[in-house]
């Protein structure tokens, strides 16, 4: 009997982890990316928590009252391109508008669902290749100074009204489990349970490498149009045409391109972030230290320590920002001493929509199309799990969770 034949589009680790489930269920599955993957998009640059407590968005009502004073700081995790602004004020409008306790608790809600299964799914995924060295189970630690207490509170009830599991730190817990770290914290909170990767991108291309091992196919294509013969969706290239029984649109933060073709408007931007390397410093910390007054990270890596952070509304094509490079290597010099000069600067695409909750589902126009994308701060986590939904959607199995949440329909 010929197979099912499926198409996806983004080889990010959305889109490998999409494939690979699809794979266990039998389905032939052809995968395209515009880049090599393991290399520069969101999924090679990014923190490597896995975090499956993080279920507190951005879109917070303590949030719009600080968003003044972070963009004022040069130390802040928050900036803006001014000529990007004016195309994102829709962007912003609608962000407002998500920033009501209702709707804050709302997505707090439905990503607690899809977070807390997110490590389960990885294991089905990591049982299958050789991750040795790769992934470390040392948690991973917040800290935060005697400022905004109100929003630390704020977020540890939700924490433990939605059952994500918490242990707090005074500060000689937090010199204890980090005596490098300066002693500049009031407070923080430690994720047991979380891990973290010590190279995303090399995870991620080994994941890859097991889906082409298994008989999937890789085509290094960027793909500017789909078709359709009747309700089948077509890809071409220059030489091949190929027909699918399903799609999946799996680019990141430039899906927007591809759904705008299939005349959704759906309101996806981008968080613009970055990453720098103190090489040979990974061993001044034991696992990821999230510095919360700041909005930065530093994770301990192949590569050395990572510093990663910001908040960058500027879109898609504006360059790097030098100033954004700078408050990463200053607030890094902040917690740590007898740091050198840094390398490998690197610019990366959160995909985020304005509530804050994922795409994952059916496009609303086409039956054969189907999304995962959004997955903002999230989406290194969430790839094996939203990997698992969509392989349940198109083999229409129940998942025994409530998806409309994440449907695109809810933009309409
Ligand atoms: C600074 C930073 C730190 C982060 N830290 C964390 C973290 O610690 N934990 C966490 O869970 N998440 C984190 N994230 C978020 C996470 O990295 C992203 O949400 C996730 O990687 C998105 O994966 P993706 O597969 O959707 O997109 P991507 O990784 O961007 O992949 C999309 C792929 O689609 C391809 N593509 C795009 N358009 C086309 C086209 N037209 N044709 C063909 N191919 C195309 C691209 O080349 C790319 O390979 C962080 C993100 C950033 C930027």
């Amino acid at each position: 009997m010929k197979k099912i034949r499926i198409g996806i589009i983004g080889a990010g680790i959305q889109g490998v982890c999409s494939a690979l489930f699809l794979q266990k269920k039998g389905y032939e599955v052809i995968l395209f990316d515009r880049e090599d993957p393991g290399k520069q998009a969101a999924s090679y640059g990014n923190a490597g928590h896995f975090s499956p407590y993080a279920s507190i968005p951005l879109n917070r009502p303590d949030i719009l009252t600080d968003i003044p004073a972070m963009l004022l700081s040069s130390t802040g995790p928050l900036a803006l391109r001014w000529n990007y602004v004016p195309k994102m004020i829709p962007w912003f409008l609608k962000f407002i508008k998500s920033c009501t306790t209702k709707n804050m608790m709302h997505t707090a809600k439905y990503m607690h669902q899809i977070l807390d299964l997110a490590l389960p799914a990885y294991d089905e995924l990591f049982e299958e290749v050789d991750l040795t060295g790769l992934v470390e189970n040392n948690g991973i630690m917040y800290i935060w100074n005697d400022q905004n207490l109100k929003s630390r509170e704020l977020e540890i009830k939700i924490r433990d009204e939605i059952g994500a599991d918490q242990q707090l730190l005074n500060k000689k817990e937090i010199h204890d489990l980090e005596p490098n770290i300066k002693k500049i914290y009031h407070g923080g909170v430690f994720y047991k349970q979380a891990k973290h990767a010590k190279n995303p991108g090399k995870i991620w291309l080994r994941l890859f490498e097991h889906f082409k091992k298994q008989g999937g196919t890789f085509l290094k294509f960027n793909i500017n149009e789909l078709n359709f013969d009747e309700d089948k969706p077509v890809i071409r290239s220059e030489t091949q045409r190929f027909v699918f029984d399903k799609l999946v649109i799996a680019c990141g933060a430039f899906s927007k391109k591809l759904t705008d073709k299939l005349h959704e408007n759906i309101p996806l931007d981008t968080e613009r972030g970055y990453h720098i390397h103190f090489k040979g410093c990974d061993h001044l910390i034991s696992r990821p230290v999230v510095f919360q007054n700041r909005g930065f990270g530093m994770t301990p890596m192949e590569q050395g320590l990572r510093v990663v952070g910001t908040v960058e509304f500027g879109g898609l094509q504006n360059p790097p920002s030098k100033g954004r490079i700078k408050n990463l290597i200053n607030n890094a010099k902040y917690l740590l001493d007898g740091l050198p000069e840094h390398e490998d600067e690197w610019l990366g695409f959160r995909p985020t929509l304005p509530d804050y909750l994922p795409v994952i589902g059916p496009s609303k126009n086409y039956k054969n199309v189907f999304y995962s994308f959004g997955h903002h701060h999230l989406g290194w986590t969430l790839g094996a799990i939203s990997g698992k939904i969509i392989s349940r959607m198109i083999s229409n199995e129940n998942t025994n969770l409530e998806l409309s949440p994440y449907s695109s329909l809810r933009f309409k």
